[in-house]
């Protein structure tokens, strides 16, 4: 009886912002809810005093922790920019509980070696879950297959696959990817945008690239791809993963082809739900970014399609960069905007605050989805006795005029930097462990070398 559980007691937060429940958590797992929470806490306090915290919810919704498919944490290679701590440190803050690194480091996660190195990083940081996404080919370069399998049965046990940042342009390539996924359970997520319409193009093709004469990045270059890839899909009868979609036109593609009962999921970025290439005329390499913003009719249908389910996930692209990399004439800037500490206000206030979904919508798109694509078994999970932990607390009250200076990301380049946004992230419970109280960075999960394995074979066989 050495052990001493680490337990607390929420008081009266709302559970997808229904009515209030108390939730008790102990040893990483919610132990009881309602009436019993408070009994077993009584019991837990008489027990050992120290072991107990209550922690005041009223007037805060509680929700799964939000799960990220698309988070560059930029190591290793590129430590000036992030590092899996710091990016670690801007997802929980952000409130999320798992995020997943894309391949793009240097050297590239291309081989068991480097995927087990951000594995292990990101275990030992202990803010969040960091699962690293391998590389389909080799150095991203779009010629040869990376080793899919030998990354799949590595001790990171990649299942999703990505050259994000790069596009898996040749089809036979995809086709073979899409092929070599299904045996490890995996999935291929496509960056869709043709290079060779979109050769030397620095923002959206459309009316305002024509007055700025810059050159255009054309819908038809995301749009042409996802095309080809949700047939070649449907051929191969695999898991396709749309990154980071962006035009109306992809929106209408996705749906046909869910319509047609094709294995395709899509994600869209809180960026491309409030921002188009208007803002491209003060030429703030801030509003630089691969998909370009696009216009307004664009964010309508991307905001509709979440709504309606054809998107299915949120996803950041926390793409962080150091300041000399943005703040440089345009055409030389670099393509990116930093997500993870936004991203919660920013879907509040274009998809909760306009009308266009509830909290359970919203704890769908943030955290279950996500987590289901992947197939975790301990993220987005239901609030319910017994579950993992991964919980966040926000207030939806409250607003925040966003200052980058203060996040915990390395990355200064938030195109949000000014605004003032709805909500805030009050708390986040990462295996039950408080890593955010209050709204700032608390301590980190330390773990065992033992500890539960994240993912499990049991959440496949439920259907989880
Ligand atoms: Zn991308």
């Amino acid at each position: 009886m050495t052990h001493t559980p680490s337990a607390t007691l929420i008081l009266g937060a709302r559970p997808y912002g229904e009515a209030p429940l108390d939730v008790l958590i102990t040893d990483g797992r919610i132990a009881a809810t309602g009436e019993a929470a408070r009994v077993q806490a009584e019991q837990l306090s008489a027990e050992q005093p120290e072991g107990l915290s209550t922690l005041a919810g009223e007037g805060l919704i509680m929700l799964p922790g939000m799960v990220d498919l698309h988070t560059h944490l930029r190591e290793p290679g590129r430590e000036d920019a992030e590092t899996v701590e710091t990016g670690s440190r801007a997802a929980a803050k952000g409130g999320f509980t798992a995020v997943h690194a894309m391949a793009n480091s240097s050297p590239v996660a291309d081989s068991a070696g480097v995927v087990e190195q951000v594995h292990r990083l990101g275990r030992a940081s202990g803010w969040t879950e960091v699962y690293p996404v391998g590389a389909v080919t080799v150095g991203l370069a779009g010629e040869r297959l990376a080793e899919l399998g030998a990354m799949a049965e590595s001790s990171a046990q990649v299942r999703m696959f990505s050259d994000d940042g790069m596009c898996v342009h040749n089809p036979v390539l995809m086709r073979r990817a899409l092929e070599y996924v299904k045996t490890v359970d995996g999935f291929i997520a496509q960056h869709a945008q043709e290079p060779m319409l979109t050769e030397g193009a620095q923002m959206n093709e459309g009316d305002v690239s024509a007055i700025l004469g810059l050159p255009g990045w054309p819908a038809v270059a995301e749009e042409s791809i996802i095309a080809r890839d949700v047939l070649l899909a449907q051929h191969v009868g695999s898991r396709l993963h749309i990154c980071h979609v962006s035009t109306a036109g992809s929106v209408e593609i996705i749906r046909w082809a869910k319509g047609r009962g094709i294995d395709v999921t899509a994600e869209v970025t809180p960026h491309h739900l409030l921002l188009t290439d208007e803002l491209v005329r003060g030429y703030d390499p801030v509003y630089k970014v691969n998909p370009p913003l696009r216009t307004g009719a664009d964010v309508d249908a991307l905001r509709a399609g979440l709504a309606d389910g054809t998107i299915d996930i949120i996803g950041t692209d926390h793409a962080p960069h150091p300041t000399q990399a943005k703040e440089c004439e345009w055409s030389a800037a670099a393509m990116g905007m930093t997500g993870l500490e936004t991203a919660l206000p920013v879907v509040i206030k274009t998809m909760i605050s306009t009308g266009l979904m509830d909290w359970r919508r919203f704890a769908e798109v943030t955290s279950i989805k996500p987590a289901q694509i992947y197939r975790h078994a301990h993220q987005g999970r239901p609030i319910e006795t017994g579950e993992p932990a991964n919980l966040i607390l926000i207030d939806s009250e409250s607003t925040q005029v966003v200052d980058p200076a203060g996040h915990a990301s390395k990355g200064r380049n938030s195109p949000f930097r000014g605004m003032e946004l709805p909500g805030s992230v009050r708390a986040t419970f990462l295996h039950g462990h408080p890593v955010v109280l209050d709204g700032e960075l608390n301590s980190p999960l330390t773990r065992s070398a033992s500890g539960a394995p994240a993912r499990e074979a049991a959440a496949r066989e439920a259907g989880a």
